[in-house]
């Protein structure tokens, strides 16, 4: 054998090995050792060797198997047809050219059915006559384990099927999820309880499902999404969309968020849950695209390891594993001192993070962070990373994260307020600074081109020192910064003019003051009607407006009855107005502080229009349907979310109900 064979024969069996490892810690322990960004990197990596040395491969390779070996506790279940994974895609054009192959193999043009991919795990569930008689994991796909009695103490599994005539015999194939708030109060009670908390909700729903003791998997919620079958006697649907329909006569949790067509449907429906996968609360991993007819899939075939007719398109992943460097102390605008982490960069979903919020010193002690240590790091839609995980501590190179006692900006003493450690020093120039970022940033007065860089360039310059100093600038002031130019700066002045007629609950909210945000600013300036009233009002009346609590009143309180006082008057000098809104029409009354639930798709508005259009009045758009929650608005195909309102009693309306209550104005 040549140096160079050797080595690819080396590195194949070293990535092979390294699957075996991943695998039997994902499947069969529930605590993967790393991401499946990660995983999915070797087994292409895998994949491509083999492609390049055929000799290489043997069906025991990894990308021949499904994954997943059933554990010895179970009694063997076999599945006939054997239970496949998927192939992947990672791109619209790997998906284009999945589609030419499926025309190619068929002769003609094909439709999908398209359908979320659930973060679970698979499951199989056999009825004879209408009743659930065996249920077992997908394990290998050959053999699974028998979980039946575990899977019959779900609430969300049938034990018997619905409907006057449902299938003779049917084997129902799907996945078991665990939805956010019941991973989040499972792994409460484990912490309670001294247990490691699970990493996820995927493997939180590995381990609830496969547990010796049935009572303890009856005692978790959770859920079951069908979307297959091995077998039926006594029907014969000719589609997956007439399957899905059997399904859902028969009972089955069937969920209505699908769609039939072509690659640019799949397209679109990938765009339109990638944006809004953060809606749900459970967690999705991607989409899955299948070829909609039965006897299209028949000709199509399979691999040993996954179907030619379906596909899935996963999402760019979201957690990767790095290394924890340093941490830096962040004094906030309300002097909180939050700790950063610097991390090793690493790429998560085609981002370069370098940073992540440690939020505050009892995460790092819950953590059990140090120096040194292999995290696993999170990014969730626009919020800075986190560090969710401690996957490995650092060894020799470890060193502690201290507590810090004075300010890291003035070093005055800090004080410790609950979980959090605050400087309280009224002059720190560290809140200072990060006071007069906030007040021109878009979430308060929204000054256009006055990123934090300038401001801090500002502040060097002696120019800006407190808010009140926004409306002092001068375009000359602004040019004397480097690298700003006649055009920036006329835009920055322009921008600061365009502000200085502005709304009381505006501006209440972007003063910065601790505890006020939108919605408060709002209820705030629709009681007191005028500026001058926050002037002389005392803590008491502040506390008899609905909605505001103690924290709140005593926050306003202090800010109007010290320098905040000045500052207002200081900008009011510098010809600042502040206007009285007339919020108190009807829109803005049956809204403000009421709780919406969208669901289904609406036709007019997008989810994250209404959803702002809400909250503009004075209400809240929340994820799921509880008690406390006043309307659903429901569009086209509306899920669960709807069934649970109807079953709560919560006020249904039309999309367009919807909006003749609120004026609709995006
Ligand atoms: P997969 O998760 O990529 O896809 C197949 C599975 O998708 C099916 O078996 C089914 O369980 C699920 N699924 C969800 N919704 C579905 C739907 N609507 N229709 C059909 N199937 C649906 O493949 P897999 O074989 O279960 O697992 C392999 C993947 O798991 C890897 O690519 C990797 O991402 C991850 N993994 C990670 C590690 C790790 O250590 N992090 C180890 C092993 C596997």
């Amino acid at each position: 054998m040549t140096g160079k064979k050797k080595d690819i024969r080396g590195r194949h069996g070293e990535l092979k090995a390294l699957i075996e490892k991943y695998d039997h810690h994902y499947y069969v322990l529930n605590a993967p050792l790393v991401d499946d960004a990660t995983y999915d990197d070797i087994l292409r990596e895998l994949a491509s060797l083999e492609e390049l040395h055929p000799e290489l491969k043997s069906s025991e390779s990894p990308t021949e198997k499904v994954g997943g070996a059933p554990s010895s506790s179970f009694a063997e279940v076999r599945h006939d047809p054997p239970m496949l994974s998927l192939g992947n895609v990672f791109s619209e054009k790997d998906l284009e050219e999945f589609h030419a192959r499926c025309v190619k193999g068929l002769g003609e043009e094909v439709d999908y059915f398209i359908e979320l991919k659930y973060d679970g795990l698979a499951v199989e569930l056999l009825y004879e006559n209408g009743r659930l008689v065996l249920g077992s994991t997908r394990g290998d796909g050959e053999v699974g384990e028998d979980v039946t009695e575990n899977l019959a103490s779900l609430k969300s599994v049938p034990k018997t099927l619905a409907g006057a005539s449902p299938p003779s015999r049917i084997t129902v194939r799907g996945e078991i999820f665990m939805r956010h708030g019941e991973f989040e109060r499972i792994n409460r009670e484990r912490a309670g309880e001294g247990e490691a908390p699970f990493a996820n909700p995927r493997n939180a729903a590995s381990g609830s499902l496969r547990q010796i003791d049935p009572s303890v998997t009856g005692k978790r919620n959770l859920d079951f999404a069908p979307y297959a079958s091995g077998l039926i006697e006594g029907a014969s649907p000719a589609t997956q969309e007439e399957l899905f329909r059997l399904l859902a006569r028969s009972g089955m949790p069937v969920t209505e968020r699908f769609v039939v067509g072509n690659v640019r449907s799949a397209k679109s429906f990938y765009d339109h849950w990638l944006e809004h996968r953060h809606t749900l609360d459970f967690d999705i991993d991607g989409i899955v695209i299948k070829v909609d007819r039965f006897d299209a899939r028949e000709r199509l075939g399979a691999t040993s390891r996954a179907p030619r007719w379906a596909v899935a398109w996963k999402f760019p992943a979201r957690e990767a594993l790095t290394v924890l460097e340093s941490v830096d102390l962040q004094v906030g605008r309300t002097g909180v001192i939050t700790p950063v982490g610097n991390l090793a960069p690493i790429n998560i979903g085609g981002v370069i993070v370098k940073r992540a919020s440690l939020h505050n010193f009892d995460e790092i002690k819950r953590l059990g962070l140090r120096l040194g240590d292999t995290v696993k790091v999170k990014r969730a839609g626009d919020v800075i990373p986190k560090v969710i995980e401690v996957v490995h501590s650092g060894g020799s190179t470890r060193g502690d994260i201290t507590v810090p006692e004075t300010c890291p900006s003035c070093g005055e003493t800090l004080l410790r307020e609950d979980i959090f450690i605050r400087c309280v020093n009224r002059h720190c120039p560290g809140k200072r600074l990060e006071v007069l970022k906030f007040f021109v940033s878009k979430d308060a007065m929204d000054i256009e081109f006055f990123g934090p860089e300038l401001v801090q360039r500002l502040h060097e310059a002696g120019k800006l020192d407190t808010i009140a100093d926004v409306f002092r600038l001068t375009e000359e002031d602004l040019l004397k910064i480097e690298r700003m130019g006649d055009i920036i700066a006329g835009k920055i002045i322009a921008s600061i003019n365009g502000r200085r007629r502005i709304g009381l609950a505006h501006f209440l909210r972007s003063l910065g003051i601790r505890n006020v945000g939108d919605h408060i600013a709002r209820v705030i300036a629709r009681a007191v009607k005028g500026l001058d009233r926050l002037f002389e009002i005392t803590v008491e009346e502040l506390q008899s407006i609905h909605e505001v609590g103690p924290g709140v009143a005593e926050s306003v309180y202090g800010f109007f009855h010290s320098d905040g006082k000045d500052l207002v008057r200081e900008m009011m000098e510098a010809g600042l107005v502040v206007e009285v809104e007339d919020e108190a029409d009807g829109a803005a009354d049956e809204v403000t502080g009421k709780t919406f639930v969208f669901t289904g798709s609406l036709e007019k508005l997008t989810r994250r229009e209404a959803e702002e259009i809400v909250v503009r009045l004075g209400g809240r758009a929340a994820g799921s349907v509880s008690k406390k929650t006043d309307y659903v608005v429901a569009g086209e195909a509306a899920g669960s979310k709807l069934d649970k309102a109807r079953s709560l009693g919560v006020k249904i309306l039309t999309e367009d109900e919807f909006i003749a209550m609120t004026g609709g104005v995006k």
